[in-house]
């Protein structure tokens, strides 16, 4: 059979999306099973999100000692870090390091994107068709295309006018940016925005930064790594990793207090904070019990951050903008910076608070906002992705009985365990919407994850069995509980992409799990050592 730009059709085992962290363990673990594994992959290497994010400035803000493989000694003895948190180029090197030594790339086929899945009921098989005009089959599809891959350009008027450049943190150019010289108009100031933004004034005469939210941000902290932590990490690895599955972060480096605040001392508050504050990183969430349960608790790390945050603002008139105040602590993604704040102040960076000043259109020659036309060079959009739906959605997903994803998911993401959806069978998502994904450590999620999927692929070939659907009734359930979870928490609470809500017209409810890797892990033993409860395994 062909098709019509003459390619022959063709039989896989399995099909995987995309060739990032979770594509790449992926593929390796399914042809350790003897399966015959094609890996579509739109960019011409692998890498996913660090393939395309090649912003200045862009850093993992998880710690790059943790942030790495963990299912191999022999890989990660193979790899050394250099930085405390590693920088997107030495990401890349480290995952090109991965791919070359498992013989990765034979299988992945890149430059080429999956536009459409259809699942076949009368053969059981997926026929999957490309951008590239492949149109294959498969037993098995997976998602692996990541929870922040689909990045957003807002529907701003004129953007076609602007005669100067534009670039979008998310999809960079390779060759890099030379903004010497030049007027920039820097749009958002999540995490993207606010590593960026200090390198880009280092090279540009002048930056002008929009700002529609405040964010918090606390000093990354990043510093080279010393030889001995190095080497206790490769001593020790695999065995932290199995303990970082049963924690709620996927994450070793701090721990969580467990007391509540009213259970502490002021001193002993006060101590908690300070210390990690200054340790940098996501410990700052940690600092009692409650910090992400209750307004009032939360307030008080909130008081603390924005008066650490208040001291590093000289310029004045400035603090009152930066300041965040419509949102709990940590509801938003926290951002971990290097001289963002600082550089804020020098004389040639301009911050534009778009809440008050709104941006009506882009024109020829910039960004005009309230009336102020600010004439720019080029414009940076750092403003975000259609978050954790956005890359499964952009492929045509058709299941059992004509069923598409986009319809069934209208209303809002409905999985069970964040790795299938009733109605789309042999379908898995690798750290979808419903699992713990972006509230983790990526790749310890994104190994759980795998590692499930193969267990439950290697228990249908071995058992006969053709077929495994997650059912309606586990669905909902878990769709509820994922629901109530969420709502014991603040994190509903803030406009974040978490709840969908930088992309309007998209449904509003909280989509990773907040219940934690650990409890997570434990349901997902409790539904494959009951034989995939709440699945319906079929001929
Ligand atoms: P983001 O957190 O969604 O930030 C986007 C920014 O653009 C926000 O400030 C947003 O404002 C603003 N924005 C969006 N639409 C706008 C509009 N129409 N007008 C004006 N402003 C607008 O995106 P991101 O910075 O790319 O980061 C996304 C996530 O990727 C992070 O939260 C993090 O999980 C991950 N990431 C991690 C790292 C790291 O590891 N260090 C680095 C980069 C990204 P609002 O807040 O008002 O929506």
């Amino acid at each position: 059979m062909t098709n019509k730009e003459g390619k022959g059709s063709t039989n896989y085992d399995a099909v995987i999306v995309g060739a990032g962290f979770a594509g790449m363990y992926m593929l390796h673990r399914l042809r350790k099973l003897g399966l015959n594994v094609r890996v579509f992959e739109a960019g011409e290497g692998v890498g996913g999100t660090w393939y395309w994010n090649r912003y200045p400035g862009a850093r993992c803000d998880v710690e790059s000692l943790e942030y790495q493989y963990g299912f191999s000694d022999d890989v990660q003895r193979g790899w050394t870090w250099t930085e405390r948190y590693a920088a997107q180029p030495e990401i890349l090197r480290y995952q090109n390091y991965v791919a070359d030594k498992l013989d990765l790339k034979r299988d992945i086929q890149f430059s080429t994107r999956v536009n459409s899945a259809t699942y076949d009921g009368p053969s059981g098989l997926w026929r999957v068709e490309t951008d590239k005009g492949d149109n294959v089959q498969a037993r098995f599809f997976i998602m692996a295309t990541g929870c922040l891959s689909a990045a957003r350009v807002p529907d701003f008027d004129g953007l076609e006018d602007f005669k100067g450049k534009w670039y979008h943190t998310g999809g960079w150019p390779h060759e890099g940016v030379d903004f010497t010289g030049q007027h920039v108009a820097v749009i958002g100031t999540g995490s993207s925005g606010i590593q960026s933004i200090p390198i880009i004034a280092d090279q540009a005469d002048h930056v002008t930064v929009f700002q529609r939210t405040a964010n918090f941000t606390l000093p990354a902290g990043n510093r080279p790594l010393k030889d001995e932590e190095i080497q206790e990490t490769k001593e020790t690895l695999l065995e932290k990793r199995k303990f970082a599955r049963t924690t709620p972060g996927g994450i070793i480096c701090f721990e969580y207090n467990e007391t509540l605040l009213e259970e502490m001392t002021p001193e002993e508050v006060q101590h908690e904070l300070e210390s990690r504050w200054t340790q940098g990183g996501f410990a700052f969430l940690g600092a009692y019990g409650d910090e992400m349960a209750t307004d009032e608790a939360n307030k008080v790390a909130a008081d603390f951050a924005r008066e650490q945050m208040s001291k590093r603002v000289m310029k004045p008139g400035l603090a009152e903008t930066l300041m965040p105040n419509d949102h709990p602590v940590g509801t938003k993604r926290l951002c971990l910076d290097t001289d963002y704040l600082e550089t804020l102040n020098k004389p040639h960076v301009d911050l534009v608070n778009v809440r008050e000043h709104p941006i009506e259109r882009i024109t020829e020659k910039g960004v005009l906002a309230d009336g102020t036309e600010y004439d720019v060079d080029a414009i940076v959009f750092a403003t975000g992705f259609d978050a954790m739906t956005g890359a499964i959605l952009g492929v045509d997903i058709t299941g059992r009985d004509g069923l598409s994803l986009r319809d069934k998911w209208a209303a809002g993401p409905r999985t069970y365990l964040g790795l299938g959806s009733a109605g789309f069978p042999n379908l898995f998502f690798i750290t979808g919407p419903g699992s713990p994904s972006v509230l983790s450590n990526m790749i310890v999620s994104i190994e759980q994850h795998v590692d499930w999927i193969t267990d439950c692929i290697s228990r249908l070939t071995n058992g006969n069995i053709g077929m495994i659907e997650a059912t309606p009734e586990a669905e909902d359930e878990w769709v509820e509980h994922v629901n109530e979870v969420a709502g014991m928490t603040l994190y509903p609470q803030a406009n974040s992409w978490y709840m969908g809500a930088n992309v309007p017209g998209k449904p509003r409810l909280f989509m990773p799990y907040t219940g934690g890797v650990g409890i997570y892990g434990e349901k997902l033993d409790e539904v494959a050592a009951a034989d995939y409860e709440g699945f319906r395994l079929g001929a």
